[in-house]
């Protein structure tokens, strides 16, 4: 698979198809990728792919708003759909993107397996998918692990292993096999249960341990405004210091911006440095808007998020 990336961004670099991609590449340490800028083909053997290539690249197309040309990106079908969303939402146009396809047989939780293994990643030299299990790597040992143990939870529930628009694909996605009783929503059903203050209970001590850092609104696709709502002074909206009420007006807003559009890639969760299940709160969100509006973010160029849509004769009693 690595083979055919490399190859395929030679091709397309050589050919001036595109001005630069954007793939992964080996980190500071074996366990650790990052993305990868390639402008020259020279560099194109630095591209990696594999059960480590955790982030939603998409967000640096916007970067090609500004280029002539085009830039190319590497794609996990959940990131994909962040695509969609972009070219819907009028922050990039579909025809300055080369989107390459990756078929994704699923993305390591780095958190579960240094559970599970009871190491740091840091001691992790290689991880590699081995159909219904991965095959890790451990100062020369070899450990099985089922993919059950260590996946990350959005690809327990896998719905679009690959992009359904892609200029390039690498391969066919091969079908795994999860050994799980649990069911898509059952963490927020378990919620929903709860009476109203004890949800918003659990949801306050979740965020009495933000730091406010910004980390997912930073990593978040969707959190493209230029000038975001809590960097602004005149007026002030939000008070910097990370108190538990700001706080929970913080995940408000952000959450309320997202309805809708927010495509489950994970991001926001995978990156909070406090464990916040932020996960939960925005799978809530997709069921919501699914049983709501019957609508799905990232799945076609023709519709609308229904929160930025209205109809003239949309009921509106509290205006
Ligand atoms: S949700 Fe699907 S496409 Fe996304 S990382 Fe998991 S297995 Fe891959
Ligand atoms: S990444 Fe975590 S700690 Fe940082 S602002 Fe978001 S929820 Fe708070
Ligand atoms: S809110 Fe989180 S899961 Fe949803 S698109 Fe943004 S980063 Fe991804």
């Amino acid at each position: 698979m690595e083979d055919k990336l490399q190859e395929l961004v030679v091709e397309l670099l050589g050919d001036g198809a595109m001005e630069y991609f954007i793939g992964y590449r080996q980190g500071f340490e074996p366990s650790h990728v990052v993305p990868c800028f390639v402008t020259d083909k020279s560099e194109a053997d630095r591209l990696i792919w594999g059960p480590l290539c955790l982030q939603n690249l998409s967000k640096y197309v916007l970067q090609a708003r500004d280029l002539d040309g085009k830039v190319g990106l590497l794609v996990k079908g959940c990131d994909a759909r962040a695509i969609v969303e972009l070219v819907k939402q009028h922050q990039i146009e579909r025809d300055k993107i080369v989107v390459v396809g990756v078929p994704c047989e699923g993305q390591v939780d780095p958190r579960k397996m240094e559970q599970v293994l009871g190491v740091s990643m840091e001691q992790v030299t290689d991880v590699e998918d081995a159909g219904d299990e991965f095959l890790v790597k451990v100062g020369g040992e070899v450990s099985k692990l089922g993919k059950e143990q260590v996946l990350r939870d959005k690809c327990f529930y896998c719905k679009h292993p690959t992009s359904f628009d892609y200029d390039y694909t690498l391969g066919e996605v091969q079908p795994f096999t999860i050994d799980s009783e649990s069911e898509e929503y059952d963490a927020v059903e378990k919620l929903e249960e709860l009476p109203l203050e004890e949800r918003r209970a659990y949801w306050l001590k979740q965020f009495e341990r933000c730091i406010r850092c910004n980390a997912c609104r930073e990593v978040c696709y969707g959190c493209y405004c230029k000038e975001c709502i809590f960097d602004r002074t005149d007026p002030r909206w939000l008070d910097r210091t990370p108190l538990p009420r700001e706080n929970e007006i913080y995940h408000l807003i952000r959450a309320v911006h997202l309805a809708g559009r927010c495509i489950d890639c994970g991001e926001c969760e995978r990156v909070c440095p406090v464990n916040i299940p932020l996960g939960r709160l925005y799978k809530k969100l997709q069921k919501d808007i699914a049983e709501l509006f019957d609508y799905e973010a990232g799945m076609e160029y023709d519709t609308v998020p229904p929160l930025v849509d209205f109809e003239l004769d949309d009921q509106d009693p509290f205006l």
